[in-house]
């Protein structure tokens, strides 16, 4: 569950990204957060995994105020949360299997569990025949499942999108967004950055609406062509989210030198471009 209370984020400089917001999204829900550029979604994203601190309120993920984590306990509050971004930010040089696995890999999986793990998340986005690829083999919608792979790969509580869909055709966009329901259908939270009306049209369901820092709208709206939940459910294997969902402590040892930070979170510098 992700709790926000009166948070306001201003920048140095004075830009004020976030104004006031408070809401909360529920553990299993699916959300989508828009508004124009500059409204303040990246910053908002950015606030859950801690890439990010507010200036001031408070920010609860799991009832842990994850403001007042010390440095070194971010590592674990990151892997109850995957992050997939609008750029894709794989490292091209590894294999997709490289890529996917790198996370279980440096929390010390041998590399049979390596190899289940990437191989059932690389399952649930259709990819498992790719395993030897380097991303610039694959298109940019095959890139972006890699991607989403590499997110779920730990099986993390609550996923997070900035823009994931901002590359990509309309098309393969609907793929990706089908994909993010197919995940939420399994138990994880999902909160989808996005400024494409079409698709939160189309879909439909809790839709929060910043703009200029301030949320302006909270609201549920129904879909004109929601997706066939119950082919989608079958298809991703739907379970009850009780039975996916962890504790609250993370099962995996952390990593000495928080190099967990270059899957998800590297190169994490600020907002991107073009959000
Ligand atoms: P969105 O994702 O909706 O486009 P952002 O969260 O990226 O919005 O940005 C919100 C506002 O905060 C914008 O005015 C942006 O210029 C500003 N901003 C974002 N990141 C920084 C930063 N690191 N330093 C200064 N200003 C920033």
């Amino acid at each position: 569950m992700i709790q926000f209370f009166h948070v306001s984020k201003h920048y140095p400089g004075g830009q004020t990204a976030l104004d006031d917001v408070t809401f909360s999204v529920l553990r299993g829900e699916f959300a989508f957060l828009t508004g124009p550029s500059g409204a303040g979604k990246t910053t908002l994203l950015r606030l859950i995994y801690r890439g990010e601190v507010p200036t001031s309120g408070r920010i609860l993920v799991n009832g842990r105020n994850v403001s007042s984590l010390p440095r070194n306990k971010i590592p674990y509050l990151r892997r109850t949360l995957g992050v997939v971004f609008q750029n894709f930010r794989l490292i091209d040089r590894k294999t997709v299997f490289e890529n996917v696995s790198y996370l279980p890999r440096i929390l010390g999986a041998d590399r049979t569990e390596q190899r289940r793990a990437a191989l059932e998340a690389l399952g649930r986005v259709g990819l498992a025949h790719r395993l030897s690829a380097f991303p610039p083999q694959l298109s940019g919608g095959e890139q972006q499942r890699v991607a989403i792979a590499r997110a779920v790969v730990l099986q993390p509580e609550i996923l997070i999108a900035d823009e994931p869909t901002g590359n990509l055709d309309p098309d393969l966009s609907w793929e990706i967004v089908r994909l993010f329901l197919e995940i939420n259908l399994r138990g994880t939270t999902v909160i989808l950055a996005t400024h494409d009306r079409a698709t939160i049209e189309r879909v439909g369901g809790r839709v929060l609406t910043l703009d200029g820092g301030r949320l302006e709208r909270d609201v549920a709206v129904s879909g004109t062509t929601p997706p066939d939940l119950s082919a989608m459910a079958e298809a991703a294997g739907a379970v009850e989210p009780a039975e996916v969902a962890g504790g609250d402590e993370p099962s995996v040892a952390a990593d000495a030198d928080g190099e967990a930070d270059e899957l998800g979170h590297q190169g994490d510098q600020g907002p991107e471009a073009t959000s």
